[in-house]
């Protein structure tokens, strides 16, 4: 297993992952399914966040309890795809703030091109977490966090469902502090760049696009 990768093996994610990839799940059903699975990564994404002490008065007595303290959250989202891990996450963490990147792959260099950006203005002071379903070719994933280093922001970590290889060696070569935390590192990337098995276009399976 690569350095600084995750692989959330519970089975409840990798059930909800493999209904995910059948070709006839519906998107109703998926968009469902991403859902419910996103706030069990977003889960596993904040398990170090720092805790401090803190005295509250139970009904019984008062006592010393545990808080989150430290830096804020804020997810950013690789569009399109990455809106539909989002929802789950702002769940679980209702306080984050939410940032948008918006990168299409030219679809013969595969390269990332930037089209959208908005980031909320106290980025440099929160903890970052990275959201898009497929880390692929990884191209999308090392542009996004090229943008938020260049920004100041760290530290970064990167959330998806699915990882190819490729996309995981893309990243860690680039930036090998970043963790990347998935449901699955599946084989390989076929020669259009998607990922095999995979589960076929996120953004499309999830909006009903095609
Ligand atoms: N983007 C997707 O939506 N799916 C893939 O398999 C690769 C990139």
């Amino acid at each position: 297993m690569p350095p600084n990768l995750t692989v959330v093996d519970h089975p409840l994610v990798q059930h909800k992952l493999s209904i995910m990839r059948d070709r006839g799940t519906s998107t109703s059903k998926f968009r469902r399914l991403m859902h419910e699975i996103s706030l069990l990564l977003a889960y596993e994404a904040t398990r170090d966040l720092a805790l401090v002490e803190t005295e509250i008065e139970s009904p019984l007595e008062r006592a010393r309890v545990p808080v989150l303290s430290g830096k804020k959250l804020c997810f950013v989202s690789i569009l399109r795809a990455g809106n539909g891990l989002l929802d789950g996450m702002l769940e679980l963490v209702p306080s984050a703030r939410v940032g948008h990147i918006g990168l299409y792959r030219e679809p013969k260099s595969l390269q990332a091109i930037e089209y959208y950006l908005k980031l909320p203005a106290d980025l440099a002071e929160r903890n970052l977490i990275v959201v898009d379903p497929m880390l692929a070719t990884g191209n999308s994933a090392v542009a996004a966090i090229s943008r938020l280093t260049e920004l100041g922001v760290r530290p970064i970590k990167f959330v998806c469902l699915v990882a190819a290889p490729e996309g995981v060696a893309n990243v860690q070569r680039v930036f090998p502090e970043v963790a990347i935390i998935t449901a699955a590192l599946d084989r390989c990337l076929d020669e259009h760049g998607y990922i095999l098995p995979g589960l076929g276009d996120a953004g499309d399976r999830l909006f009903g696009t095609k």
